[in-house]
């Protein structure tokens, strides 16, 4: 008797950095693969600037030497500044203070990766990248390790009825199907088989909006205090409630710009995005000033609406890896790195149930466990960070402290179900919220989020 075969023996949806690497990871492992992607490469993506985490992986996929022959932008740290006049001073008072210059010292902190050792990555930076081409290297680089890619592809279903199930996808005007043992969903925020599964669940917190675009010509020694610190990325506070602009280098005279708020402040404005975008700078004039000398290279874009969680990660014969499993605000440039360690700790368990011929839930709890203490300890983070703006420049300001916060900044946090560090500031936000009468209290951010939720009932 003769059994039919799936065509493959996984299929991915998807080729941003979860699917390419997802794709690379199971070829160079001798994987029969194939990976759908709906548009045509190169396509440009937000999302430009990594964590050393992400070295790991290209470690793995023996890609480091193809990132530094394209020449990305080193990334040697990160620094945070903000305006200081008015009332967002306060926010970084208690801060780290700096021997600076030109630069207000309480209105400037950074971080530099070399001040702690990562096991496993051999160097003391990562990598800004312009995305088209950087998801184009990595996908072809999956290709040329065996896996197959088809670009301009759009899934359209998978089906689970039969026992392997079945991606259906249009060729032309042609109707078409392929059947693998089982599914991994690397399809970003379009969130492919959370919808059609209806696992995703919005966060009812952060409701972020971003405005961004490319500038030629912009002068990357306005915020550098030396010229070491021109290719860091650096975030800029703006004194509206929850709202930041990021500064990547993408190339030596490109460099994106993008101004990230809360929904509610864009439609509040009532204002299109160019103009929104050009108050929001306004309220930093040095950085207004240096951006108006430049060139804006093209038309602003938009992304909204963009965090939320699903109900579960994997399941029997699917797994959802990257953005199509968690999206959560970007202020700590983490996304990229999240998707591409999320390949990382997957392959590992997609290996054994091919192995094992198992592809039950139950063989992928392993991967699902690892990315949920990740994305809780990033989530309690950020959601920190929002709350109480002065804890972060704290810390990072406290020798106590410093390195463990680095940790996190260099995307260590899979290890640690509870970084005591994080422990350490959910306790002060819960002191500051309770007492009226602590000089941070005022300080205190809108965005409470649940992990907070009953502390901040408490007051
Ligand atoms: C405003 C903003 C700023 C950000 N800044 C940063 C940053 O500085 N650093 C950082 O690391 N991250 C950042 N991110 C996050 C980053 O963009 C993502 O985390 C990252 O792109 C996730 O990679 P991915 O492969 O999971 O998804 P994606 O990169 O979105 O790739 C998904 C791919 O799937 C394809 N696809 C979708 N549906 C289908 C389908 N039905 N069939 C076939 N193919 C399909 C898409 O075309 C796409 O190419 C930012 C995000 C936002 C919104």
């Amino acid at each position: 008797m003769v059994l039919s075969k799936p065509d493959f023996d996984v299929a991915v949806i998807g080729g941003g950095p979860a699917g390419g690497s997802m794709g690379a990871y199971l070829a160079k492992a001798g994987v029969n693969c194939v990976v759908f992607e709906r548009e045509l490469f190169p396509r440009p993506h937000v999302g430009e600037s990594l964590v050393p985490s992400s070295m790991r992986v290209f470690r793995d996929l023996d890609f480091v030497g193809q990132m530094e022959e394209a020449k990305f932008p080193h990334k040697y740290g990160a620094a945070w500044t903000a305006e200081d006049q008015g009332a967002y001073e306060m926010n970084f008072k208690g801060g780290f203070k700096d021997s600076g210059d030109e630069i207000n010292p309480e209105s400037y902190v950074d971080i530099r990766f070399n001040e702690r050792e990562q096991d496993g990555v051999d160097r003391e930076y990562t990598y800004h990248v312009d995305r088209s081409k950087f998801d184009l290297m990595l996908l072809q680089h999956a290709n040329k390790l065996g896996a197959a890619v088809y670009e301009g592809v759009k899934v359209k279903e998978v089906d689970f009825g039969p026992k392997e199930p079945i991606i259906r996808f249009n060729m032309g005007s042609k109707e078409m199907g392929v059947s693998a043992k089982m599914v991994i969903d690397c399809s970003g925020r379009n969130t492919f088989l959370g919808n059609q599964m209806k696992l995703k669940i919005k966060d009812p917190v952060f409701d972020q909006y971003a405005i961004h675009t490319w500038f030629d010509g912009y002068d990357r020694r306005a915020f550098a205090k030396k010229d070491s610190q021109l290719d860091f990325i650096f975030i800029h506070f703006l004194p509206i409630s929850n709202t930041w602009i990021w500064q990547i280098p993408i190339t030596d005279s490109v460099t994106s710009i993008g101004v990230v708020t809360q929904k509610k402040n864009f439609a509040k404005s009532r204002q299109d995005r160019e103009q929104f975008f050009w108050e929001a700078v306004g309220t930093r004039p040095l950085l207004r000033e240096k951006l108006k000398q430049s060139d804006q290279m093209s038309p602003f874009k938009d992304e909204g609406d963009y965090s939320y969680a699903m109900k579960q990660l994997c399941g029997d014969r699917f797994m959802l890896v990257g953005d199509a499993g968690r999206f959560v605000d970007p202020i700590f440039s983490t996304g990229v790195s999240i998707a591409l360690n999320s390949s990382r700790f997957a392959h590992k368990n997609v290996l054994r149930a091919l192995e094992s011929n198992n592809f039950s839930r139950e063989s992928f709890a392993d991967y699902e466990t690892t990315l949920r203490r990740g994305t809780k300890n990033w989530y309690e983070f950020i959601s920190v960070y929002y709350r109480l703006n002065v804890l972060f420049t704290y810390f990072v300001g406290d020798p106590r402290y410093r390195l463990d916060v680095l940790k996190l900044l260099q995307g260590d946090v899979y290890d640690d179900a509870a970084p005591p560090v994080l422990d350490k500031m959910k306790k002060m936000v819960a002191e500051v919220e309770q007492n009226p009468k602590h000089p941070w209290h005022k300080l205190l951010g809108d965005m409470t989020v649940d992990a907070f939720r009953q502390a901040a009932n408490t007051v």
